[in-house]
């Protein structure tokens, strides 16, 4: 978030662009259930998370196969996707800054004025550096969950797939 607007006070934002790092040519986001959660109870607050949201996670994860892993050797790769939730515009994203996955929020452009590709990237040393508290608040809420009967068998999925394991765990 503070990133966000640090690139934003340079002069460094997305105005002028409409938004490759959210489409299928440049997106691979994958989400742990506390991210999932934020998400997840931002749309339920905002009256966002309804059947018309649930019909088009579901056709998302079809059109991309989000539901079947990518392996080649042995290794698994992410899959790429135009994220459910951008909608083909400058700025085309509806969700809060505050209820963003922290890969949206590291991603930003390096320079003024982006209108076209290659002119971004991820801050990987903000990510590493949140990464050790993010999975101690992660353990946290999943034991805190667990107490409640509820439980994750996730580390980190496709956004539309976890927000789907998130209402199935906290709805059946
Ligand atoms: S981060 Fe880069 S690619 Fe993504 S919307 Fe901003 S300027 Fe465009
Ligand atoms: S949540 Fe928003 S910023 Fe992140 S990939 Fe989806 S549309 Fe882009």
């Amino acid at each position: 978030m503070s990133l966000m607007k640090a690139g934003e006070d340079n002069g460094r934002n997305c105005f002028s662009c409409e938004g490759f790092c959210c489409t299928q040519s440049h997106n691979s986001m994958q989400i742990s259930p506390i991210e999932a959660a934020e998400l997840y109870f931002f749309l339920v607050t905002n009256e966002m998370w309804d059947d018309e949201l649930i019909s088009k996670l579901n056709d998302n994860i079809s059109e991309y196969r989000l539901d079947y892993e990518l392996s080649v050797g042995g290794r698994s790769f992410r899959r790429t996707y135009t994220c459910p939730f951008f909608m083909h515009k400058s700025l085309g994203c509806p969700i809060a800054p505050t209820h963003k996955p922290y890969g949206c929020l590291a991603f930003n452009p390096d320079k003024k004025n982006v209108s076209s590709e290659g002119h971004c990237s991820s801050r990987v040393d903000l990510l590493e550096n949140i990464e050790r508290p993010h999975q101690d608040i992660s353990s946290q809420f999943e034991e805190s969950m667990k107490t409640h009967g509820l439980e994750f068998h996730f580390s980190k999925l496709p956004i539309p797939v976890a927000l789907l394991e998130m209402d199935k765990v906290l709805n059946n």
